[in-house]
């Protein structure tokens, strides 16, 4: 990562590096949406490793995983993240700032950050152990972090980075995809019209591979205009008929989960290599459920078993995490500024309407994202 000049984001002022407390949008305790509390008093981020910058915060995305982390879920995990020797107290994580997505300016920067400049213009996703972007500051690691695409506002900005680490990671790290070897490739997304989807289809179709995607019947216009090959309506029927008379795939991601892995898995084309990436698996729930030790057991013993089953039938099984990543946000950046992907806005809110954006997530049905104007 080559070192950036400064660019023309907006001024900061002088004063906001004296401040110790900031807007943000917390929770205080686990539950439905009454528990998210506005307050003006927020601690004000502090770098406390020289790689890391405070970014001021223009606009912050919601994903699934914000209404569900603000239930409680994966609360065991993320705390085990956070404080690794377990010194803190049970809650110590409160108050919680939510909000995964960030697009918005770097404020400072730690003294081994060379990548950055202040007043640069940025997005990134952030991990889930970390405090959020629903704050007019964050905290992050540089290498979470990268340069904003140009062509895009901050709204369309905070749109992308967490569907599309998580899309890059399940499908180049996981499934082994690259923008040269996708020319032939054909590849299926079970929900291709939620976050992470419109994102992936427009990824894998940029780099030349041949996209079947399930939907609703009434989000098949719209992925045909993301570039969907194919589109197969799941409302219409058991969706592994239409599917099953279908040439069979490379690449099946799946972001839909129940029932899938009953029948996904007989699409793929046997002993060539071909590949199930699962988006949705049990990992957060079993160390919830079971606590950490033996939740990473049974999550260990679950997918090992999976794909030793499905390895003697000549396809490949497995899991699919986000990964925090400012190098795969740079090469993202590249395709977005060469105008090969584009943001999928469904609606906007601002940041008073905090919990009117998460009952719209809660709802489900998305049509790519949601994202909350900060400032
Ligand atoms: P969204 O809520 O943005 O999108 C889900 C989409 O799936 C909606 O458009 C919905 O529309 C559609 N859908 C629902 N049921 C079906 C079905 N049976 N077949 C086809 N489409 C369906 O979610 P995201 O895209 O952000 O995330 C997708 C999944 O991936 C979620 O389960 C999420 O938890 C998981 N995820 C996992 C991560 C990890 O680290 N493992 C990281 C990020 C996401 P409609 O109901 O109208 O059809």
């Amino acid at each position: 990562r080559a070192h950036s000049l400064p660019r023309c984001g907006r001024l900061l002022s002088t004063s906001s590096r004296c401040r110790t407390v900031m807007p943000a949008w917390v929770i205080d305790k686990y539950g439905s949406n009454e528990v998210l509390r506005f307050t003006k008093n927020a601690s004000f981020p502090i770098i406390n490793y020289p790689n890391e910058v405070i970014v001021k915060v223009f606009a912050a995305g919601l994903n699934p995983i914000d209404v569900a982390m603000r239930g409680g879920y994966g609360a065991a995990t993320l705390s085990m993240k956070r404080d690794p020797l377990n010194i803190k107290q049970s809650g110590s994580e409160f108050p919680l700032v939510l909000g995964r997505d960030v697009s918005g300016v770097i404020m400072e920067c730690g003294l081994d950050v060379k990548y950055f400049r202040e007043r640069d213009e940025v997005w990134a996703a952030i991990p889930p152990w970390k405090q959020g972007s629903l704050a007019e500051f964050v905290v992050l690691s540089a290498n979470e972090v990268s340069h904003k695409p140009k062509c895009l506002s901050h709204i369309e900005a905070a749109a992308i980075p967490y569907v599309a680490t998580t899309a890059w990671s399940a499908l180049v790290n996981t499934g082994g995809l690259r923008k040269d070897n996708c020319a032939n490739k054909r590849i299926l997304i079970l929900g291709g019209s939620g976050g992470v989807g419109t994102f992936a289809v427009q990824m894998v179709k940029a780099w030349g591979a041949h996209v079947t995607v399930t939907c609703s019947q009434n989000a098949e216009r719209f992925l045909r205009g993301l570039g969907a090959d194919h589109v197969v309506d799941y409302t219409a029927g058991p969706v592994e008929e239409p599917l099953s008379a279908l040439e069979k795939f490379d690449l099946i991601l799946d972001n839909v989960g129940g029932d899938t892995e009953r029948w996904a898995l007989k699409l793929l084309k046997p002993w060539s290599g071909s590949k199930f990436v699962t988006l949705v698996t049990p990992f957060m729930q079993n160390t919830d459920r079971l606590g950490v030790a033996d939740g990473m057991m049974q999550t260990a013993a679950t997918v090992a078993s999976k794909a030793l089953k499905h390895l003697m039938k000549g396809v490949h099984y497995r899991w699919g995490f986000f990964a925090p990543s400012g190098s795969a946000l740079d090469e993202i950046r590249d395709m977005v500024d060469a105008k090969q992907i584009r943001p999928v806005v469904e609606e906007t809110f601002s940041f008073s309407q905090v919990p009117q954006a998460f009952e719209k997530v809660e709802k489900g049905h998305a049509r790519g994202k949601t994202v909350v104007q900060i400032s």
